[in-house]
């Protein structure tokens, strides 16, 4: 009776695994085919100026859209798969391509100048020709470096310290702004961080999203800002949804505000469109707009 009852539980065990690996099998096969039929798609969220609300700077976050205004899976989803298989190389590639080429049509039709952060897996910062292949993207749309951004993670420069700063030594020599991203999840100390030479921290949102009701996120969030300013760089807060956290965040006087406050990730039409027009209004602007 035992033994049959086990052999029960491990064969439902057994079917679940099984499920789950065709599933990711399934959504894998369909990545792959969206990406080389073009179906892919970067949206970019605005990074706000506290004070004036000019749009300065954006994130690009990518898209996969089915066709018919909603999306296949999230990036939550797809990105750890493709970094599971491999295809986050030639994906994140032509994410940076595809970004520099905007940014640059952007510039051309004389729309306020944008730096445009992408983020970085670490199987494509570890590439031994990283470097090479930020030099190439900029240069085939003649970009200056410094419309470029990289969000790199705390576990990613954690993951080998020495050849982390070596490779961010030489982006910020040719001028590209580097960024940590969701800084506070990880394990890195901000005495650490000083090692890297970074020009922006991300606040996790995580932190941010309990400024109003959690005093110990608040704190650190508060904390995080003060050091950040004490070792000179630059802090944008992300996940910024009400006008309580905004106004915390300008009384320590955080610099840029990422959140659907704000702006959600928007098409690069909607975006350059947002942006041609001036300072955000709020909450007059639909924050419903977008991804
Ligand atoms: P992330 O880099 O931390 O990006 C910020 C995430 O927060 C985005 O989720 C964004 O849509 C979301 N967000 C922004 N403002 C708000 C807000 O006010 N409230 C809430 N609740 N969420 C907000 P998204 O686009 O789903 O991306 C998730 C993650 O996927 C990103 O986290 C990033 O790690 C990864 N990802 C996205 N695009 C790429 C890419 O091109 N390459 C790589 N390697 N990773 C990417
Ligand atoms: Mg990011
Ligand atoms: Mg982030
Ligand atoms: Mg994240």
């Amino acid at each position: 009776r035992a033994k049959e009852l086990g052999r029960g539980q491990y064969h439902f065990f057994d079917a679940e695994l099984k499920t789950c690996a065709v599933r990711k099998l399934r959504l894998d096969v369909r990545l792959r085919r969206a990406f080389e039929r073009g179906e892919l798609e970067v949206y970019y969220q605005p990074q706000v100026d506290i004070d004036s609300h000019r749009i300065l700077a954006a994130e690009a976050l990518l898209r996969w859209p089915d066709g018919e205004g909603r999306f296949v899976a999230s990036p939550g989803e797809f990105i750890p798969l493709a970094e599971e298989t491999g295809l986050i190389l030639p994906l994140g590639d032509w994410v940076m391509e595809a970004v520099c080429a905007q940014i640059s049509a952007w510039l051309l039709r004389g729309a306020p100048p944008v730096t445009v952060s992408v983020n970085v897996s670490s199987l494509q910062f570890r590439r031994s020709d990283y470097v090479g292949r930020v030099c190439s993207a900029l240069d085939r749309s003649a970009l200056n470096a410094r419309h470029l951004g990289l969000e790199l993670t705390e576990s990613l420069l954690l993951d080998d310290v020495d050849l982390a700063i070596g490779r961010m030594e030489q982006l910020k020599e040719m001028g590209v702004q580097l960024m940590i991203d969701d800084f506070g999840t990880g394990y890195s100390s901000l005495a650490y961080l000083r090692r890297f030479p970074l020009d922006y921290l991300k606040v996790a949102q995580e932190f941010v999203a309990g400024i109003e009701t959690n005093r110990h996120d608040a704190m650190i969030v508060g904390a995080v800002i003060a050091l950040s300013k004490s070792l000179g760089l630059n802090i944008i807060a992300e996940g910024v949804e009400t006008a309580g956290q905004l106004a915390y965040l300008s009384e320590r006087r955080c610099d840029l505000i990422q959140g659907y406050y704000f702006a959600r990730p928007l098409r690069a039409d909607d975006f350059v469109a947002l942006l041609e027009r001036g300072p955000i209004q709020t909450p007059a602007f639909p924050v419903r707009l977008g991804a």
